[in-house]
């Protein structure tokens, strides 16, 4: 059974870093940690989180062929390490947790990768509650339902949709479609 880069996507605030979470407490599976260029927030971690470098070098490691796949962002580069990846692979299945753009770019480097679209089971929901929340990280009210918006239209274009209904629920179909996908 050959490993899997499986590469998690969807709209802010709809609970894939949970399912994250929970995934790896399974076993098996590798977090890429991502590259980027935004300011670290409260509570992040240096290589937890992500890796927290400059412009320069972020620039640096895309002309070096660094990255699997890089986007901007709202104004900020985010990357995913290609070696760290690589590497990864050959003992796990490794979990990108990437938007939409990166996400697509992954799959026309490397067609076997799996693409889930993590959902809401009501996306007015999820749109009321991005409204409450603080513009922490620079993004306007109307940018950030447009890009939910843009997100969700991509939904096509990704193997699988996995609805957040249930935590639990949505990480056992998770688990059975990454099973499946490697028989
Ligand atoms: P945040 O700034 O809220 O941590 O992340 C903003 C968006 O960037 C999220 O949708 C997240 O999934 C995405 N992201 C994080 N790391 C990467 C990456 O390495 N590449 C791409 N393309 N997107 C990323």
């Amino acid at each position: 059974m050959k490993n899997k880069l499986i590469v998690l996507s969807g709209p802010s605030g709809v609970g894939k870093g949970t399912i994250v979470k929970e995934l790896l407490k399974k076993g098996g599976y590798a977090l890429s940690v991502s590259c980027t260029t935004r300011p670290k927030r409260n509570g992040e971690k240096e290589g937890i989180s992500y890796f927290f470098v400059s412009e320069e070098k972020f620039r640096e490691t895309i002309a070096s062929g660094g990255f699997l796949e890089y986007n901007n962002h709202f104004g900020n580069f985010y990357g995913t390490p290609k070696t760290f990846v690589e590497k990864q692979l050959l003992t796990y299945d490794v979990i990108l947790e990437i938007e939409v753009d990166g996400a697509l770019s992954v799959k026309r480097s490397y067609p076997d990768a799996l693409l889930i679209m993590i959902l809401p089971p009501d996306e007015n929901e999820l749109k009321a509650r991005l409204l409450k929340r603080g513009s922490e990280d620079g993004k306007s009210i109307a940018e950030r339902l447009s890009r939910m918006d843009y997100e969700v239209s991509k939904k096509s274009e990704y193997d699988f949709t996995v609805i957040n209904d249930d935590l639990q629920t949505a990480v056992e179909e998770i688990e059975r479609i990454i099973k499946s996908a490697k028989k």
